[in-house]
């Protein structure tokens, strides 16, 4: 067994048997994805378009491919024909761009919508009252070919446990009200995307059932 297949069973022993794992294996090259595929991971994140269609045009079609950054509308109709799941919707126009490729392509795309909890303005996503307007607004009702699953987020990049704790409390909060509210007949809607290499522990005390981590598994990235 090689050093990142170790690590990645590790990090497989360690998650209760209800969260899946995200392999992020973003910057990246695609023999350190083959070796945690023989190692029988088939669940993989990416964030850049481009390197992502290079990425499954040359690796196994069993894969499930995760889009987990920031994606561009322009950029969606290169990975609609293939992508598993993208994690970070984070405005009306992109989710209907989503929509309109997915249709293309003949394909229902699952999405998740990105909720902004940080303290970091930079980050992207709805904030929860953005994103109860639009669910409340129920255009995307019409959409025939996205299926939102659940919520994604990122906390705050601080040591401070007690501000990541709260990040996620706040996504799954939102989770429980979006649920009830508008997913209560779409039972689709049931994943919680949160925590990373650094904060995972906390994530899936406060709610997650999918982890998205990285360097903890291939080490860290050159940019
Ligand atoms: C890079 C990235 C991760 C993984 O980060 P690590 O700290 O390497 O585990 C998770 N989620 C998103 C959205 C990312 O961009």
């Amino acid at each position: 067994m090689t050093d990142l297949q170790q690590r990645l069973n590790d990090t497989l022993h360690a998650l209760p048997d209800t969260v899946s794992l995200v392999a992020v294996s973003k910057f990246h090259p695609a023999e350190a994805i083959r070796e945690a595929y023989d190692a029988g991971q088939r669940v993989f994140g990416e964030s850049r378009a481009q390197e992502l269609v290079g990425k499954h045009d040359t690796l196994p079609a069993d894969i499930k491919w995760h889009f987990i950054g920031h994606l561009q509308p322009n950029k969606v109709k290169y990975i609609a024909p293939f992508v598993s799941l993208i994690h970070a919707v984070d405005t009306f126009r992109l989710l209907q761009e989503i929509d309109k490729q997915a249709r293309r392509c003949d394909r229902v795309i699952p999405c998740l919508l990105q909720l902004h909890v940080a303290a970091e303005e930079t980050k992207f996503g709805f904030t929860p009252q953005e994103c109860r307007e639009m669910l409340e607004e129920g255009d995307w009702r019409e959409m025939d070919h996205v299926e939102i699953a659940g919520i994604m987020c990122m906390a705050s990049n601080t040591d401070n446990e007690a501000r990541i704790r709260a990040d996620f409390q706040t996504a799954y909060q939102f989770y429980r009200e979006a649920k009830a509210k508008w997913f209560a007949d779409r039972p689709a809607f049931t994943l919680r995307s949160w925590g990373m290499s650094g904060d995972w522990h906390i994530a899936i005390e406060e709610g997650s059932n999918m982890v998205r981590i990285g360097s903890a598994i291939f080490g860290e990235r050159h940019y």
